[in-house]
C-alpha cells in the first residue's frame, strides 16, 4: 500500500546541506521532511569502527564498508588522449552523509575563483560576487564551528574573526616544513578545520587522539552529533532514514513539482511525498541524475532544469598528486590532521598558464597502510618489505597537494547498469586537458627545491594524476539563464516554480579550495531566501 504525506518542506538528502538548511527553516514552524536514502549511524557503530580500524593497524574502517558504490556510480572515466583516469567513488549514503568521513578542511574560496571566465579566460564565472558570498561563509563558519586563524596572506577580505582559534602547528610543520617553505618565500599557514580548538557550543576540545573520522571525543564536526540531533528534537521536523527517492513528479502545466516519487528500502513500500517546495540537497552526483531520472513526457523530456542542454555538462573534481620526503631525520607523528597548508599557488600564479592549488604536509606516519593487508610499498622508486617500511616511516612525510581543474566532465545516466530499484546509475567521464596537467608539473617542479631546502635524503616522483572522487561538483550549475545552467542564483531549477538545488553541483567552477563550506554557506543564504530573516 502506497503511503502518502503532506508537508511544507520535502528536503532530499541528509548530508550537511540538507539537515543545515532543515534545521534553519525549521524556526518557520512549517512543517519538514528530510527524505535520506541511507541508514543511521550511531555512536555504537562509530567505536566499532574505530576497533576495527585499530586491529587493522590502519585507518582505513569506514561507515561505507559494506556498501558497493560502483553499484550506484561506475568507475568510467578518460582523459583528454583517452587514457582512462579513474574517477573514484567515495561519498556515503546515511544520515549526516559524505561529511560522516570528511576531514574538515575548512578552506574558503578566493575572490578570483569565482570570475575565471572573465579574469583568466577558462571555467564559468559564478552569479555571485565574492562579497556577496562572504556574509554566508562566516555564518557557514560558525554554524559548523570552525578553527582558524589571520595568519594567511593569502587569503580574500573576511568581515570577521573565526569563531575559534587555528590549532597549533605539529612539530613537522613548526621545525621542518614551515622553514622549508619560508626559504623559498611561501608561507605555511594555519588550515581552517571543522575540529574545535576550544570547547564549542557543546563539543569537547580536540585531544589529539588521531581517529579523526570517528573523533572518540567529537571535537570534529559530523552533521549526525551536532544538527541532526537537534531535528530529531523539533516536533515539525522528521528525518526518514532508509527512504529512497526514486523520481519528482511535474505537475500538468510543467511548471511546478507535484510529488516526490520514493519507496522505503527494507520493505520496498512506496511513499509519495507532497510539498509545497522540494529541494534536493543529494551531493554532487545523485542530484544531477535525480533530475536526469525525473524527466517527464512533455516539458521537460531531457530532464527537469535542462532547457538549455546544461544538465550533467561541466562535471569537475580536484586532482590530488602528492610526493613523498624522506626527511633523512625523525618527524613526529601526525597529530591526526594537516596543520599547515599554503595557498601560495592559489594567489600568486598566472591562472592563465598554471591552475591554482592548495598544498599541505604531513608526516606519512599512520597515514599510509600498513595494515595486515599491506606487506609491501612503493616510494622513493623502490620496494620495501613492511619491516623496512616499519623502520623508515617515522621519517618519511608527503606533501599534498589539491588543484584546480577547469572541469571538462560529463555525467549522464547509463542505461547499461541499474541501481537495486531498476533505475540507470550515472556515468562519469573526466577529461583532462594540458592546462589541468601544469599543476601536477609544478609540483615536480617544487618538490626538489623543498627537498633541498629541508634538508631531505630523497624525494619521490609525483604521484599519478588521480580524481580521488572527494569533490564532484558543477553538474546543475547556477547562472543568470537556461542557456548556462541549471538553477538561477537564488538556486530554484529554470522552469520550475518550487524546486530548488543545495550541493557543490551548483557551483560553475570551483577553485583550489575543498567545498564544503561554500556548500553550507549555500544551504544558509536559500534557508534566507525561502523564509527571510527568520531563518537566520
Ligand atoms: C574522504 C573525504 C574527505 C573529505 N574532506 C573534506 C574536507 O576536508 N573539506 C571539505 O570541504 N570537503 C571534504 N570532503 C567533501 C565533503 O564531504 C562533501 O563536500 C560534503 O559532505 C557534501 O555534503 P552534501 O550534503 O552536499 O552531500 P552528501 O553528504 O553527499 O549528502 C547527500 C545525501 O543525499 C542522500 N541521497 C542520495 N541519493 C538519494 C536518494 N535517491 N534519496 C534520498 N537520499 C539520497 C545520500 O544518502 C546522502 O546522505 C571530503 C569528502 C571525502 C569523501
Ligand atoms: S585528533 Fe581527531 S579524533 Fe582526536 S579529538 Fe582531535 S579531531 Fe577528534
Amino acid at each position: 500500500m502506497t503511503e502518502e504525506m503532506h508537508v511544507d518542506y520535502c528536503i532530499v538528502g541528509g548530508g550537511i546541506a540538507g539537515v543545515i538548511l532543515a534545521s534553519k527553516l525549521a524556526a518557520s514552524g512549517k512543517k519538514i521532511v528530510v527524505v535520506e536514502h541511507g541508514t543511521r549511524f550511531s555512536e555504537a557503530d562509530r567505536a566499532a569502527m574505530l576497533s576495527r580500524g585499530q586491529e587493522t593497524l590502519n585507518d582505513y574502517a569506514d561507515y561505507n564498508d559494506d556498501v558497493d558504490a560502483s553499484a550506484t556510480t561506475p568507475h568510467s572515466s578518460a582523459s583528454a588522449d583517452d587514457e582512462v583516469i579513474e574517477w573514484s567513488n567515495q561519498r556515503l549514503f546515511g544520515v549526516g552523509g559524505t561529511a560522516l568521513h570528511f576531514e574538515g578542511i575548512m578552506a574558503r574560496p578566493v575572490e578570483d575563483d569565482l570570475r575565471v571566465r572573465t579574469l583568466y579566460g577558462y571555467g564559468r564565472d559564478w552569479p555571485l560576487t565574492y562579497d556577496e558570498l562572504e556574509p554566508w561563509l562566516l555564518r557557514a563558519e560558525r554554524e559548523i564551528g570552525v578553527a582558524g586563524g589571520t595568519d594567511n596572506p593569502y587569503a580574500s577580505a573576511r568581515s570577521d574573526s573565526f569563531p575559534m582559534p587555528a590549532h597549533e602547528f605539529s612539530y613537522f610543520d613548526r621545525e621542518i616544513m614551515g622553514p622549508a617553505m619560508q626559504a623559498l618565500g611561501i608561507v605555511g599557514h594555519s588550515c581552517p578545520r571543522a575540529i574545535a580548538s576550544v570547547p564549542y557550543r557543546g563539543r569537547s576540545q580536540c585531544l589529539a587522539c588521531r581517529a579523526c573520522k570517528f573523533c572518540p571525543s567529537g571535537a570534529r564536526y559530523s552533521p549526525d552529533r551536532v544538527h541532526v540531533p537537534t531535528l530529531d528534537d523539533l516536533p515539525n521536523v522528521s528525518i526518514l532514514d532508509n527512504v529512497s527517492l526514486r523520481r519528482l513528479e511535474t505537475g500538468p502545466r510543467g511548471d511546478r513539482i507535484i510529488a516526490a516519487q520514493a519507496i522505503r528500502s527494507e520493505d520496498e513500500t512506496p511513499l509519495v511525498v507532497m510539498a509545497d517546495r522540494f529541494v534536493l540537497a543529494m551531493g554532487g552526483v545523485e542530484t544531477p541524475r535525480m533530475l536526469m531520472l525525473s524527466a517527464d513526457g512533455d516539458t521537460h523530456q531531457a530532464g527537469l532544469g535542462n532547457m538549455g542542454g546544461q544538465l550533467g555538462r561541466w562535471f569537475n573534481d580536484h586532482l590530488n598528486p602528492y610526493v613523498t620526503f624522506d626527511v633523512g631525520r625523525h618527524v613526529g607523528s601526525r597529530l591526526g590532521f594537516e596543520t599547515m597548508i599554503s595557498d601560495h599557488f592559489r594567489a600568486t600564479g598566472d591562472r592563465r598558464e598554471t591552475p591554482s592549488f592548495i598544498i599541505f604536509t604531513a608526516p606519512a606516519m599512520d597515514w599510509f597502510p600498513i595494515g595486515i593487508e599491506a606487506t609491501s610499498w612503493t616510494t622513493q622508486n623502490d620496494v620495501l618489505s613492511l619491516a623496512d617500511l616499519r623502520q623508515s616511516l617515522p621519517q618519511f612525510a608527503t606533501l599534498a597537494t589539491m588543484t584546480e581543474v577547469e572541469g571538462h566532465g560529463v555525467l549522464e545516466l547509463d542505461d547499461s547498469v541499474r541501481d537495486s530499484f531498476g533505475s540507470p546509475v550515472a556515468k562519469v567521464t573526466m577529461r583532462l586537458t594540458d592546462w589541468d596537467r601544469r599543476a601536477p608539473a609544478k609540483l615536480g617542479e617544487l618538490a626538489p627545491q623543498l627537498a633541498e631546502a629541508m634538508g631531505a635524503a630523497n624525494v619521490s616522483e609525483v604521484s599519478a594524476a588521480s580524481y580521488p572522487g572527494f569533490h564532484p561538483s558543477g553538474a546543475t550549475a547556477m547562472a543568470y539563464s537556461p542557456d548556462d545552467g541549471v538553477c538561477d542564483p537564488d538556486l530554484q531549477v529554470f522552469g520550475l516554480d518550487n524546486l530548488y538545488l543545495v550541493s557543490n553541483s551548483v557551483f560553475p567552477h570551483m577553485g583550489a579550495n575543498p567545498p564544503t563550506l561554500t556548500i553550507a554557506a549555500l544551504a544558509l543564504r536559500l534557508a534566507t531566501h525561502l523564509e527571510g530573516e527568520s531563518a537566520l
